[in-house]
């Protein structure tokens, strides 16, 4: 791939308090950075900067590393848009819309799938995302979820088997089967595609129990452990990924200051998913009660068809700014350092040397346009292994 310089960067955030500024962005002003082979070789003032094989010539805009989307669920067929409305129409969310997106998932071909699911990668590429986790969870058979693994595996090494997703219909009657199915045999099946085990762990869907045993048999495989917790109630999610050393414990809509407490002194990232707030007009969790108390921080798309159909990274920045309490850079950095903790990368989520040279050139010179342009296009161009996608 040879080197590449991108130079005359207005503001570079690298995520690395030792370069720049000292703040936790490490934040550095009329620079530059060097990407060797898709790795960064070199940061520092433009003045500075080595003769490379290709510029990049930012114009003075600013550079922030790409957004880590650390939670979405990109593989599936079909539409809930019918379900959106209603529940804007006043209908409370419990989970069992996911039954109609498995009927279509299901009768869909593998072609249909990826087509459908490379169309969304597009779109969240687009919009700064240079990392995706993918879940299954839309099959719930074992054949099924190791194919919707394997689809999802050719687009990202961050594959999670959510076998426990929600009870098909088929097991209506035999809850504790589907349980024993998904810790046995699905779970066999699906190791071979998947990097992370994940549980819905609510009201109305899966068990502190029911999870743990879950969870437990993935970590006997090697499977790294992440959670769907507190998003519907103060169910114990929270605690169950605390005790177990999850590397995420998502939504955490509904938590306690045991809770907070519980996840400051771990190493288990909350990640908090501002879009599905908004899209079931949940209430919007208080980011100021877990970064006040240490807790680190992740912000995701959780791009599903039933309750955050969004493909669109400044947005999620943008609502966890003006909604959740974050402060501009606090969110930043939450989309890409926090996501890449959630997913427990030392490679990617900043610009420092050795890290990839993945960035989001913005239309302007100045890192908060990311949340504070919304109504127009804020990014200009999106780097990865060398190659600029203009947008
Ligand atoms: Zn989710």
């Amino acid at each position: 791939m040879g080197s590449v310089l991108v130079t005359n960067i207005g503001e570079l955030v690298t995520n690395s308090p030792e370069l720049g500024d000292e703040s936790v962005m490490g934040r550095l002003y009329d620079a530059a950075l060097v990407s060797v082979d898709g790795v960064v070789s070199w940061v520092g003032s433009a003045h500075d900067a080595p003769a490379c094989d290709d510029v990049i010539d930012c114009e003075g805009a600013a550079v922030v590393p790409g957004f880590v989307d650390s939670h979405t669920h990109l593989v599936f067929a079909g539409s809930r848009g019918d379900e959106f409305a209603a529940r804007m129409a006043g209908e409370r969310y419990d989970g069992g819309g996911i039954a109609r997106t498995v009927a279509a998932t299901r009768a869909a071909s593998d072609d249909e799938l990826r087509r459908a699911s490379l169309a969304r990668l597009a779109e969240l590429q687009r919009s700064g995302v240079t990392t995706v986790e993918i879940k299954s969870g839309y099959d719930l058979t074992v054949s099924g979820e190791a194919r919707l693994l394997r689809l999802a595996r050719d687009m990202t090494v961050e594959t999670t088997f959510l076998g426990a997703h929600s009870v098909p219909a088929e097991y209506r009657h035999d809850r504790d089967g589907y349980v024993s199915l998904v810790a046995g045999e699905m779970l066999r099946e699906a190791s071979a595609y998947a990097r992370w085990a994940d549980v819905f762990c609510d009201e109305g869907a899966f068990s502190v129990e029911e999870a743990r045993h879950i969870l437990t048999a993935s970590r006997d495989l090697q499977l790294g452990l992440r959670l769907h917790g507190n998003q519907l109630a103060d169910s114990g999610g929270v605690g169950l990924a605390v005790e177990l050393g999850a590397a995420s414990v998502d939504h955490c809509t509904y938590v306690s200051d045991h809770d907070i407490e519980a996840l400051a002194g771990s190493d288990t990232v909350a990640t908090l998913l501002p879009t599905a707030e908004l899209c079931t007009r949940s209430p919007f969790p208080n980011a100021r009660r877990f970064l006040d108390a240490g807790v680190t921080l992740a912000l995701a798309t959780d791009c599903n068809p039933g309750t955050s159909y969004v493909t669109n990274a400044p947005l999620v920045v943008q609502l966890a700014v003006t909604l959740m309490n974050f402060t501009v850079d606090e969110a930043i950095w939450a989309f890409t350092a926090g996501g890449a903790r959630a997913l427990r990368r030392d490679d990617i989520g900043g610009l420092a040397i050795g890290q990839r040279a993945d960035a989001v050139v913005l239309a302007g010179p100045h890192s908060v346009d990311v949340a504070y342009k919304a109504s127009s296009q804020p990014l200009r161009a999106v780097l990865r292994e060398n190659a600029l996608l203009a947008l």
